[in-house]
């Protein structure tokens, strides 16, 4: 359990509370396309709000890289979060997140109000943890909460810089369920306790994969990762994905698979074609072959047919799984089978399922399987770095209990 003080353990009546939230939600033509991160917000607000606290909210969206842009405002989330609250929510449209507009907005808020600060990265210093924002935010407030799990893997202003200027730092109920559901998963499973890993890169996800292969009992490799994996056993993997310098890494994490006895599933089937699809949704022909039979001049794209089974069977057996990263190139419908098998099977198991965010927590809720999933990490990189056994600055900024 997360050892640090929440929403509940503090008194906000008539309290400035400001509190930080991961509004960095994908919008297109002004409107926001997926507003899972804005409701996940939601119970943090909702209480702060029924206790009476004066409640200023503020979040980073996209990157305008420390200027301000147009379409980075947060004046579609302030329109949507008043429609999701039922109440209104003033925006404080200053350029530079705390200027004259919150100034004011703040001097006239009464208990239970809300106010909505500027994209916090329209400030150049947010990103360096600068003093003057980290002051200027703490000079709005009489409390903080932190309630952005997205970005508590950073070190900003509005997550870490401005707790060193508030003598109350708390957690929020979303970044406390979000360190209580990763924690268990991979801390205290019920076990067996199975992990999927896929995606691009062996590199990107070195310290994931070493960390989760101490703790889990099946540690199962797919994506455009596996064919470094499956070069490293000597195969031919054609022209897939393959990161030459990371060869020796995946023979040390066969080898600690082997002696720590845990299991290591790598495809035993693979899709390819001729090329990557371009572009990415592109009709393409493919085939499937045994992984250890890709021609020289092809590439794998997915996992095969077997192996899509081979997984989901895996699944079957678990009382535990997380998942991070998709099976192949799921962006293009004819290679989105086996990260849709594997989403099915998580879908259909009794076990605890945690996904950890970013492309898979997008193609599970695509899918439609959303709602059978235990928990959805809101946090795609915040989430690997928990998984990597890091600690996260965000996290650890806040009060003790
Ligand atoms: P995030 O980093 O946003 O959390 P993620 O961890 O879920 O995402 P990434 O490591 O970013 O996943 O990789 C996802 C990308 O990997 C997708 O765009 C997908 O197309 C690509 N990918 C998957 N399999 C392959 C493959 N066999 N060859 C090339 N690219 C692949």
């Amino acid at each position: 359990m997360l050892n640090k003080k929440s929403v509940d353990d503090i008194n906000v009546k008539g309290k400035k509370v400001l509190v930080r939230c991961d509004f960095n939600v994908p919008l297109k033509d002004g409107k926001i396309t997926d507003e899972n991160r804005l409701v996940a917000a939601l119970p943090t607000i909702k209480k702060l709000i029924a206790d009476g606290g004066k409640v200023i909210l503020c979040s980073h969206l996209g990157k305008p890289k420390g200027e301000p842009k147009p379409e980075l405002s947060l004046a579609p989330v302030a329109v949507r979060l008043s429609e999701l609250l039922g109440q209104d929510v003033t925006f404080a449209a200053d350029d530079n997140v705390v200027g004259d507009n919150a100034k004011a907005a703040v001097a006239e808020m009464k208990d239970g109000d809300v106010v909505l600060l500027q994209n916090t990265r329209y400030r150049a210093e947010e990103t360096k943890n600068g003093e003057a924002l980290s002051k200027d935010l703490a000079s709005l407030c009489d409390v903080f909460v932190n309630d952005a799990f997205g970005t508590a893997h950073r070190a900003h202003c509005s997550n870490v810089g401005v707790t060193e200027f508030v003598d109350t730092a708390v957690v929020g109920y979303l970044m406390q369920k979000e360190i209580d559901f990763l924690g268990n998963a991979v801390n205290n499973p019920e076990r067996p306790m199975v992990a999927i890993l896929g995606g691009a890169k062996v590199a990107d996800k070195l310290n994931v994969i070493d960390n989760l292969l101490e703790k889990c009992d099946t540690l199962i490799i797919g994506g455009g990762m596996a064919y470094t994996f499956l070069k490293a056993k000597g195969y031919e993997v054609g022209t897939s994905l393959v990161d030459d310098e990371k060869i020796d890494y995946c023979k040390e994490m066969m080898d600690k698979a082997e002696k720590l006895g845990k299991n290591l599933y790598l495809p035993v089937d693979t899709t390819i074609a001729k090329e990557f699809p371009n572009p990415i949704d592109a009709e393409i022909e493919v085939s499937v072959v045994p992984s250890d039979q890709i021609p020289a001049d092809m590439m794998g794209l997915d996992i095969g047919t077997e192996t899509a089974e081979k997984f989901a069977d895996a699944v079957k057996s678990a009382k535990t799984v997380v998942w991070n990263g998709p099976m192949g190139v799921f962006e293009n419908p004819i290679l989105a089978k086996g990260t849709i098998a594997v989403a099915e099977s998580l879908a259909e198991t009794e076990a605890t399922t945690i996904i950890g965010g970013g492309d898979s927590a997008a193609a599970v809720n695509q899918l439609g399987f959303g709602d059978k999933m235990t928990h959805i990490s809101t946090g795609g990189g915040a989430s690997l770095e928990f998984l990597e056994g890091k600690d996260l600055p965000g996290v650890v900024a806040a009060n003790d209990k």
